[in-house]
């Protein structure tokens, strides 16, 4: 009897605003088990974010101290500020079996496909276009202008690094997108790839 729970990496990225965090909250509706990886950042907290649960909101010295440590499975600079992702709740959650979801930017892609390249399925997400992203980094009315201007410039070189992903979704329509998303949720769980071989088979004989 084949009854092995695996853990998986659900890796999202895509421009500053094109909703990760929206469509995010969709899948959460639609799937159990998951522990979304609340990353360490040096960026200051908008209003309404919480400590613990948006970010870790830290300093920049302890950032840096952090990165002495080990403390990261990656960490980039993006947007000027530093962010990273914790590597112990990530490989307690994987060992639980859960559905680990990371909201990172392209250069953490990069870092975790080295690393841990076999139970990552990664998804790039992005607006029908330039102007619909900067509408809806102007209507979230979160950032500064000279913020957003900065967000917008690396869009630009961050929509380049699409093809790297292995599912690309366009966030027009915010219920056909979400769909989309809730699929890949559900069906990264089951790649071959996360099975144990052996001992599979060893289960399956029997
Ligand atoms: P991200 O997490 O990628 O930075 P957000 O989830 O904060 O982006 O979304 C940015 C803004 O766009 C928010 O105000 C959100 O309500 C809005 N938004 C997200 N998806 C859609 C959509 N499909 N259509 C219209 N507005 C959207
Ligand atoms: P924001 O400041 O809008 O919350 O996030 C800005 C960017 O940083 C987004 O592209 C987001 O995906 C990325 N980001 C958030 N956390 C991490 C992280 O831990 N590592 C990396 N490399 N990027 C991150």
């Amino acid at each position: 009897m084949i009854e092995e729970k695996n853990g998986a990496v659900l890796l999202l990225s895509g421009p500053s605003g094109c909703g990760k965090s929206t469509l995010l909250k969709e899948v959460y509706k639609e799937i159990s088990d998951y522990y979304f990886s609340i990353s360490t950042t040096t960026r200051a907290p908008r209003e309404g974010e919480v400590d613990g649960i948006d970010y870790f909101f830290v300093s920049k010295k302890e950032f840096l101290d952090d990165i002495k440590e080990g403390f990261f499975l990656e960490w980039a600079e993006v947007h000027g500020n530093y962010y990273g992702t914790s590597l112990k709740p990530i490989k307690k959650a994987l060992a639980l079996g859960k559905l680990v979801i990371f909201d990172i930017d392209v250069q953490g892609h990069e870092i975790v496909r080295k690393k841990i390249s076999r139970q990552v399925t990664s998804v790039f997400i992005t607006t029908p276009s330039l102007e619909v992203l900067e509408n809806r980094l102007r209507s979230r009315n979160t950032d500064e202008n000279d913020v957003i201007e900065k967000r917008l410039k690396n869009a630009k070189t961050e929509i380049k690094y699409f093809q790297k992903y292995d599912y690309f979704i366009v966030n027009d329509d915010l219920q056909i997108a979400s769909k989309q998303l809730i699929a890949i949720a559900n069906v990264c769980r089951i790649k071959a790839a996360l099975f144990d071989n052996d001992k599979l088979i060893k289960d399956w004989y029997n």
